[in-house]
């Protein structure tokens, strides 16, 4: 099929790409030149395993890019990939994707023939319906169910195994309410259903597949500041938490998965998500009060961390290493990464901070030009009087003799992965 796709950032290149290696013609739209020049070059504009290489496979065959929204009208459906961030009050932000659903309505004003326009950002329930379509059908003078179609297909995948995750999902949900966009669905991601065979294809209404997506992050950011929570218990009592995480884990009820202590969630979706769905809650009168506590939990994991650190360090004149500075391993992603706060708290509190990362350090440079920044777990520690370890990056697990440049090696780990050795001062978070 020919599929366009609105927006080249994490999601939409990563499933721009994906979607040609189905066999499926793509292209990109994206109001970024840059992005679309780095494209149409054959390489992917954010580092992603996997990524690169198809993107060198497709680009100039299956995969194109560009910034004109024509290309859209040799297309059978759009995908609209645009970020959905939440407002100062936790609320979603529509205005990126109601500016590009505006420029694709006017588009498809010129279109001969149906189309489907499919939302895959995460967006609240009634979205697509109330603010999409009638957005389309006011720009392009079609009626929805007649000139187009509206479906909604939320994205489960993880930043650092993004194609992975989209190529060899758990599960498929694809949201419609006319069967011609059921069906145009459902073709789409026959070719990824035909590879992927044990995914699970959940067909459901429009509204309810918005909803999966914020009940299923949700539920895994709840699952975590729980685990958050018991380990904190368990630190005051002198219990080891990993060990009675790791054996609640084989409940197969509770599972093994997401139920890791430490600094707590970040990244793109986890916050924002949560913030938006209970600002929407308590819209409709309801307050959400176990997402309230899951995001009281996480505020407090890197408060507590820093309160470990004063035990051992006055951070007033000292200097800190901060070892990892993306949300989570594998990615370059620093959006709501749990070292913002601390690097936060520990400038407002004198410290002389020095961060280091092995891919993110270009992009936390631009929230925070002025700290110095090591190019090596090692140049970081040298000198300094203290380490924070944020992301569990596997580098930093294997740290050792690098500990030895510190002046007197005080180390708090906020994801226990550093190995505990004579001559380190080692306090984990959890
Ligand atoms: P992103 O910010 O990385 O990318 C958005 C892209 O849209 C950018 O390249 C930007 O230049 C482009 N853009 C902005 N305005 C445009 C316009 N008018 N026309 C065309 N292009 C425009 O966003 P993302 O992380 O890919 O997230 C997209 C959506 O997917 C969000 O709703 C997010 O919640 C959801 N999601 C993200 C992830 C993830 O891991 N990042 C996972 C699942 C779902």
């Amino acid at each position: 099929m020919k599929l366009s796709i609105i927006g080249s950032g994490y999601v939409g290149t990563t499933i721009a790409a994906c979607f040609a290696d189905l066999g499926h013609d793509v292209v990109n739209v994206d109001i970024d030149e840059d992005v679309v020049a780095t494209l149409n070059a054959g390489q992917s504009p954010i580092h992603e395993p996997g990524l690169d290489e198809l993107v060198e496979r497709h680009a100039g065959d299956r995969l194109r890019a560009t910034t004109d929204y024509d290309a859209v009208l040799d297309t059978d459906a759009t995908f609209l990939a645009l970020s959905t961030p939440s407002d100062d009050d936790g609320h979603i932000d529509l205005s990126v994707m109601e500016a590009a659903t505006k420029s694709l309505g006017a588009t498809l004003a010129e279109k001969d023939g149906s189309h489907l326009v499919v939302t895959k950002s995460t967006v609240i329930p009634t979205t697509t319906e109330e603010v999409i379509a009638p957005l389309l059908e006011e720009h392009s003078g079609k009626t929805e169910g007649e000139g187009f179609d509206v479906g909604m297909n939320p994205e489960f995948l993880r930043e650092g195994s993004a194609v992975d995750d989209f190529l060899d999902p758990d599960k498929v949900v694809l949201g419609s309410r006319t069967d011609r966009g059921a069906e145009t669905l459902r073709e789409i991601f026959d070719p990824l259903l035909e590879r992927a065979p044990e995914a699970a294809l959940v067909e459901t209404g429009i509204r309810e597949a918005e909803m999966i997506k914020y009940a299923n992050n949700a539920f895994l950011a709840a699952k975590i500041s729980l685990a958050n929570d018991l380990a904190n218990v368990c630190k005051e009592y002198g219990v080891d938490s990993y060990e009675v995480l790791d054996a609640i884990g084989l409940d197969s009820r509770i599972g093994a998965e997401f139920l890791a202590a430490g600094v707590g969630w970040g990244g793109s979706c986890f916050p924002k998500d949560v913030a938006a769905i209970v600002a929407a809650a308590r819209d409709a009168g309801y307050d959400p009060a176990m997402l309230e506590a899951a995001v009281e939990v996480n505020d407090r994991q890197p408060v507590r961390m820093l309160d470990i650190l004063r035990e051992r360090v006055d951070p007033d004149g000292a200097r800190v290493a901060v070892l990892g500075l993306a949300f989570k391993p594998g990615t370059d992603d620093v959006r709501n990464s749990r070292a913002i706060p601390l690097v936060d708290a520990l400038r407002d509190a004198g410290a002389d901070v020095v961060g280091y990362d092995p891919v993110a350090t270009a992009n936390f440079r631009e929230k925070f030009p002025d700290i110095d920044y090591a190019d090596s777990a090692a140049d970081a520690l040298a000198g300094a009087d203290a380490a924070l370890v944020v992301t569990d990056w596997d580098e930093f697990a294997a740290l050792d003799d690098e500990f030895d440049a510190m002046a007197d090696p005080v180390v708090v780990d906020g994801r226990r992965i550093v190995t505990r050795r004579d001559g380190i001062v080692y306090e984990s978070l959890v």
